[in-house]
């Protein structure tokens, strides 16, 4: 089971791919994840994407495809996996379809998380409020400005690969507005 997960900021992939990487025992790859380890541990990849990440920019595409590279080689044999918030771009998807070929591990679904603009604002107060209560750091692009900005990027840029993925029959869309069961059992009925 191989699988992309899109969809704008607070759409609910990272809770989605929590839930199947536990169920089918698959290699969750989260860019932003990947990203935010990277500037923890003050690496030169992580002070290069740092500025980037804390304005709601998108990192340079060398620098996540090669992140992404690194972790599908380290996978287990014929072990699926979830690409979270990668691609991004057009120049990603490329670049992406390149080397799951050269692995000859195509994708069998992207799923799109289709959900209205107003609803993120809300999502992400919440999970900052989560963190909080948790007494988990808050993320530091979780504030109503950065989120504006994560917003109009995936606008400018990502929205651009629902038509390339369907061009390709791969697009499977969910209503993320559904409370997480629903779309839980909405994603389930694509795997199915
Ligand atoms: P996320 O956790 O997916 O919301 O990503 C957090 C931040 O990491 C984004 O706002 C970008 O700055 C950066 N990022 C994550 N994935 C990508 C990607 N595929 N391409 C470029 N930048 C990325």
């Amino acid at each position: 089971m191989n699988l992309v997960f899109l969809g704008p900021p607070g759409a609910g992939k990272g809770t989605q791919a929590e839930r199947l990487v536990l169920a089918h025992n698959l290699m969750h790859i989260s860019t932003g994840d990947l990203l935010r380890e990277a500037i923890r541990m003050g690496t030169p990849l992580g002070r290069e994407a740092k500025a980037a990440v804390d304005a709601g920019l998108l990192v340079p595409d060398e620098v996540v495809i090669g992140l992404v590279e690194e972790r599908l080689a380290c996978r287990l044999s014929n072990q699926g996996y979830i690409l979270d918030g990668f691609p991004r771009t057009l120049d990603q998807a490329g670049r992406l379809r390149h080397v799951l070929q050269e692995l000859s591990s195509p994708l069998d679904h992207v799923i799109l998380f289709d959900i209205p603009a107003e609803l993120l604002k809300m999502r992400i107060g919440k999970r900052a409020d989560q963190s909080d209560a948790q007494g988990k750091p808050r993320r530091s692009d979780d504030n109503p400005t950065v989120l504006r900005q994560r917003i109009a990027e995936y606008v400018r840029a990502t929205a651009a690969l629902s038509p390339f993925y369907e061009q390709s029959h791969l697009l499977r869309r969910v209503d993320a507005a559904a409370g997480v069961d629903d779309v839980a059992a909405q994603i389930d009925g694509i795997l199915r």
